[in-house]
C-alpha cells in the first residue's frame, strides 16, 4: 500500500504550494495565450502603459457635508477600464488587481492626502463565500504593497447584506447602506485612512463604510475608487 502525503490546503504549507501551482500555470499559460491589452489588443500586457497613461482622471470630489474627507477616482467607468474591472469582478481575472492598483496610487497622487493604511470595501461574509473573494480587498492589498502603508483587512466588516445598489435611485442607495457596516475601533482610532472599492456611483456604500469608520475613531477617510459613474459629478455630497 503507497501512502500519499497530501499537504493540508488549509496550511501555511498547503496555501503556498497552491500559490506556486496557480503562479506555475498562469506563466504557462502567459507563454501560450500572450495576455493583450484589453484597450489596443497589443500583446504584452493586460492594460498597455500607452492606453492606461490616457485615460483622463476623473475631478476629484471634496465632500464635505459626507463622513469621507475626498473621493478621488482613477478613471471613469466606461470603456477598456469597465472590461478590466469586470474582468476583477466577475471573471476572477485577480492578475488586474495590482494593475488598477497602480493606477490608484498616481490617482492618489494628485492629492496631498497622506494615509496612514489602507482598507478595502467589506463584502458581507455570505456573498464573500458565494463569490470566492472580495476584489475591492485585492485592490486594497496591491495598494498598500505599492504605497508601502499598512493594509488591514479585519478592520471594517459588513453586518447586513444589503441587496443590490443596482436599479435604487440615490436615496433609496443610501437608506439601502445605511448602518451596513461596522469598525473595529482599536484598529482605525486616530488614523487616516484609503477606503478603496471598484466603482462608485453616487457613493453611498463609501460613505456609508466611512461613516462607520469615523464612528469607530478614525481621524478622516479618503475615499479612492478605481472607476466612477460618468453621472457622478457631485453626488457624493450625502444629506
Ligand atoms: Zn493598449
Amino acid at each position: 500500500m503507497s501512502r500519499r502525503f497530501v499537504l493540508p490546503a488549509h496550511s501555511e504549507a498547503g496555501k503556498l504550494f497552491g500559490q506556486l501551482g496557480r503562479a506555475a500555470a498562469q506563466t504557462t499559460l502567459d507563454f501560450l495565450f500572450p495576455p493583450h491589452c484589453v484597450a489596443c489588443q497589443r500583446v504584452g500586457s493586460l492594460y498597455c502603459p500607452h492606453c492606461l497613461a490616457e485615460l483622463p482622471f476623473p475631478p476629484i470630489n471634496h465632500t464635505p457635508s459626507s463622513p469621507l474627507t475626498l473621493h478621488i477616482a482613477a478613471a471613469f467607468f466606461e470603456g477598456a477600464l469597465r472590461n478590466a474591472i469586470h474582468a476583477l469582478k466577475y471573471e476572477g481575472k485577480q492578475r488586474y488587481a495590482p494593475l488598477l492598483a497602480a493606477r490608484l496610487a498616481l490617482a492618489l497622487a494628485q492629492t496631498d492626502y497622506r494615509a496612514d493604511a489602507v482598507i478595502g470595501l467589506p463584502l458581507h461574509a455570505e456573498r464573500l463565500a458565494w463569490r470566492g473573494y472580495n476584489q475591492s480587498a485585492l485592490l486594497a492589498q496591491a495598494l498598500a504593497a505599492h504605497l508601502k502603508l499598512p493594509y488591514l483587512p479585519d478592520a471594517a466588516q459588513r453586518i447586513h447584506n444589503t441587496v443590490p445598489q443596482v436599479g435604487l435611485n440615490r436615496q433609496q442607495r443610501a437608506a439601502n447602506v445605511a448602518n451596513a457596516f461596522q469598525a473595529v475601533p482599536n484598529q482605525v482610532r486616530g488614523l487616516h485612512l484609503l477606503l478603496v472599492d471598484d466603482v462608485a456611483t453616487t457613493g453611498a456604500t463609501l460613505a456609508a463604510c466611512a461613516a462607520a469608520l469615523k464612528d469607530a475613531g478614525a481621524a478622516s477617510v479618503c475615499g479612492l475608487t478605481v472607476g466612477v459613474a460618468l453621472y457622478h459629478q457631485a453626488s457624493l455630497d450625502l444629506p
